[in-house]
């Protein structure tokens, strides 16, 4: 029986509902497993503690399954990805986009399924997810009848799993530009080139926040990928709204997605953030509305501090630019930086720009990104909107 057995102490956390095992918390393996293949966990005096999918080449070893003895078989795997698309508004209706399976948080760790239309986009991302693929696709095709599903196996966590990169249809076939809609409005996904699966879903319920916000103000939209916030802002009655991403292919798609809305206000530049707001800040331009959704600064706890500075940075360009009674719409998806930290880092901005400012709201993703409450790592994404006190 392939078994790993805790190190003294390090049992609680996993008692507590966290499903992560670290490689330094094994003490002892005993049989052998494959990379994913499921073992027993137990604690240092050998208790049964539950079934784990383990990879001991990765630092998190393993990802538990199951607290109890049952098989982990093919329906199980059926019967979990039943209980994720048995939640409010996890089916393929109309020609919206979402999350359907969000690993962790809905018990299936490493395994990503997304929907643009009826097209379902797939991300196995650990060796145990990768070695039960052909049950994974298999229940999704019959329980959720897609017309195809794309695999998005290329993120570079697959390396830290020792699995290959790939992407490409692995059931069906068709266009990889999707135009999908929300709240009214049309947006471009590209499931094959896109980031993550194509689209930003974590960001849709704030999307409506900036959309609430937006009227009269003229809107920056940093980082602004495909469009969604600057769409949004002008669908909200914006006096302008100006998009900047690094990504001309990205500007490009926001483009696309803004003429087809009929968005006129939009204008959108191909641009680094960091110094298109210096240049804004020398030129005394000012903004009614700022938004500031960057990538992850940092992947690891180790670069915590300069991924810290780079949100700082960015954060007191942006307080310098509002005009009076600006908002300021600024997010984290580091999940890293917790959100005490990252309301701690705007504070020290704030009190830098020497500007105060009201704390409108604090948000996090969207409803079908479900966050586990042991699992802090699953509220990954932090969004604080804050109104110039001036
Ligand atoms: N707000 C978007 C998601 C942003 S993701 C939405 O809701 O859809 C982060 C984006 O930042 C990516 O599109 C990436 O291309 C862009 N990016 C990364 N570094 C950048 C930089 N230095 N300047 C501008 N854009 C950058």
């Amino acid at each position: 029986m392939f078994t790993i057995r805790l190190a003294p102490g390090k049992a609680a956390r996993i008692e507590a509902g966290h499903p992560w095992i670290y490689r330094s918390e094994i003490a002892r393996v005993d049989g052998e497993g494959e990379p994913g293949a499921i073992a027993h966990v137990r604690d240092s005096r050998g208790r049964f503690l539950g079934q784990a999918m383990v990879n001991l080449q990765s630092q998190i070893a393993g990802r538990l399954l199951a607290r109890e003895e049952a098989p982990i078989d093919s329906a199980f795997f059926r019967r979990r990805i039943q209980d994720a698309l048995g939640k409010y508004g996890r089916t393929l209706q109309g020609p919206g986009a979402s999350r359907l399976v969000f690993g962790e948080a809905d018990r299936l760790p490493g395994l990503i399924a997304d929907r643009y239309g009826d097209v379902v986009v797939l991300q196995l991302l650990t060796a145990g997810m990768d070695r039960v693929r052909g049950t994974i696709l298999e229940s999704l095709r019959s329980l959720l009848g897609p017309r195809a599903i794309y695999e998005r196996n290329d993120a570079s966590s697959r390396r830290l799993e020792g699995l290959p990169l790939t992407k490409g249809f692995a059931w069906g076939e068709g266009e990889t530009a999707i135009w999908i809609e929300e709240a009214g409005l049309q947006f471009l996904a590209e499931v094959a080139e896109g980031q993550k699966t194509g689209f930003f879903l974590d960001q849709r319920e704030t999307r409506q926040v900036v959309r609430a916000l937006a009227r009269g103000r003229d809107v920056l939209d940093c980082f602004c990928y495909s469009g969604g916030f600057a769409i949004n802002a002008a669908a909200g009655a914006a006096a302008s709204v100006l998009g900047i991403d690094i990504s001309a292919q990205a500007v490009s798609w926001a483009e696309l997605a803004a003429q087809r809305n009929g968005a006129a206000r939009c204008t959108f530049l191909a641009g680094n953030a960091f110094d298109q707001l210096r240049g804004f800040d020398r030129e005394g331009r000012r903004f009614g509305m700022i938004i500031l959704d960057p990538p992850a600064f940092t992947k690891g706890r180790e670069a915590l501090a300069g991924a810290l500075r780079g949100y700082k940075e960015i954060n007191l360009r942006a307080m310098k630019l509002l005009a009076p009674g600006g908002i300021l719409v600024t997010c984290s998806c580091s999940y890293h930086v917790d959100g005490p930290t990252f309301l701690d880092m705007l504070r020290q901005a704030a009190a830098d720009a020497r500007r105060e400012f009201r704390l409108v709201e604090v948000r996090s993703q969207a409803a079908d990104h479900p966050i586990l409450l042991a699992a802090k790592e699953t509220q990954y994404l932090k969004c604080v909107v804050l109104e110039a006190v001036d």
